[in-house]
């Protein structure tokens, strides 16, 4: 077996159980590793700390798949495992398997939080999609695919074509990392349903692997105060948030996004929820131009949603996604009438909670409105955050009432 030995002092975080081995508590490599291949992890006197996958071109030189002295040399049989573990934790009442589920939307790996770092695992009524980010995580491919079948996906589809992968040294939207991995050839759109909402997922051509699951309960939270209110929902992709509006009982709902196919399906997704009763629009912008807009024509508001993509990916771009953030909720907040309801999140790791609610605040002062906290919004429950890996919690929204 190849080893990595650390630096002295450096062994610290994966005593705590912490995954992610940087290139800089690297002291050297021991053998020819392979990129992906599993290394002993030993601290510089050479006791075993235990094994991880080896990421040579990358920033997080080792990511850890077993911890310990007497760690287990993680074989095709352990990462099997692994996986079938992350899914019984998904098991709902009664026993029933998430992947018999016809109608569920449910992620059933998560990454380092499940201990299969890198990997990604969603299903949709049992179609499952992947993305694999890390070297690791595309060396244990098959493994991966085999096990979702033997928990009985109907097929396992691959969507690694993310960009991350290029910091792995590993092809990116290359051959291979889109397409079948096992088993059947998934449908054209697939139906999910969260609560009275439908939705028609496109594991093919939609963002991430189709649907942004970890906005599950922040939907059925902020559908909770539609009701009898003029909605805009910005950043809407295939109609999420607005659909949760519209079952709250929403008078309207205007939904903004920049991608066309996103807001086809959103009107789609429309159709199927009441045949059409309510007034619903669709309208392809960019919100910080259409939110200028809107203020320059006096529009106003009962709700606004702002779920951007991420604005930060790293620690450094982060005073940058700051002023964006701040830009768009003091804008939202403006258009918003007294005792309106602005529904706004950041999917940006890099910034904290405590961080977000401070530009939060900053755009009220500059807006020179006043709003309470209603609610903190998280991830969804299947996207768990170990707690020996913060860098886990990504998601976090605040729904705000102006006053
Ligand atoms: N709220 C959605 C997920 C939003 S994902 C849900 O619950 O399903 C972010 C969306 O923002 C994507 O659909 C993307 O197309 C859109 N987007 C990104 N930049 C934008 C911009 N400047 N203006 C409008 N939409 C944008």
């Amino acid at each position: 077996m190849d080893r990595v030995f650390l630096k002295v002092g450096r062994e610290r975080s994966v005593e705590r159980r912490h995954p992610w081995i940087f290139s800089g508590a690297v002291e050297r490599v021991e053998g020819a590793p392979d990129v992906g291949g599993t290394v002993a992890v030993c601290d510089s006197k050479g006791c075993l700390l235990g094994y991880g996958s080896l990421s040579p071109a990358s920033q997080i030189r080792v990511r850890m798949l077993s911890f310990g002295e007497d760690a287990t040399v993680p074989d095709s049989e352990c990462v099997k495992r692994l996986v079938a573990e992350s899914i019984a934790r998904r098991v709902g009442q009664g026993g029933v398997s998430p992947l018999c589920e016809p109608w569920r939307g449910v992620r059933l790996v998560h990454g380092e939080s499940d201990g299969l770092p890198g990997v990604v695992a969603d299903s949709y009524g049992g179609w499952c999609v992947v993305q694999l980010a890390s070297a690791g995580a595309e060396r244990w491919k098959a493994e991966i695919a085999s096990a979702l079948m033997d928990a009985g996906a109907k097929g396992v589809y691959n969507r690694s074509d993310v960009d991350s992968r290029r910091r792995e040294g590993l092809p990116d939207a290359a051959d291979g990392t889109v397409g079948v991995l096992a088993g059947g050839e998934p449908p054209e759109l697939i139906e999910i349903r969260e609560g009275e909402i439908r939705c028609l997922v496109d594991v093919r051509r939609g963002h991430k692997t189709g649907f942004y699951l970890d906005q599950r309960e922040a939907r059925a939270q902020v559908g909770a105060f539609a009701a009898g209110r003029e909605v805009l929902n910005c950043f809407s992709y295939t109609g999420g948030f607005g659909l949760a509006c519209a079952a709250g009982g929403a008078k309207c709902v205007e939904n903004l996004d920049l991608s066309k196919p996103a807001l086809e399906l959103a009107e789609r997704n429309f159709g199927l929820l009441d045949g059409g009763r309510r007034q619903v629009s669709f309208t392809c912008a960019d919100v910080f131009k259409q939110l200028r807009l809107y203020r320059d024509q006096g529009r106003q508001f009962d709700m606004i949603v702002l779920d951007p993509p991420k604005f930060a990916d790293t620690k450094a771009q982060l005073m940058r996604a700051a002023r964006g953030y701040k830009d768009i909720n003091l804008l939202a907040m403006k258009l918003l009438r007294k005792g309106g309801v602005l529904a706004t999140f950041s999917c940006s790791g890099a910034m904290s909670p405590e961080f977000f609610e401070t530009v939060c605040r900053e755009a009220a002062w500059d807006a020179h409105r006043d709003f309470q906290i209603v609610a903190h919004t998280q991830q969804a429950a299947d996207h768990p955050v170990a707690l020996s890996f913060p860098e886990g919690a990504y998601l976090k929204g605040l729904i705000l009432r102006s006053r």
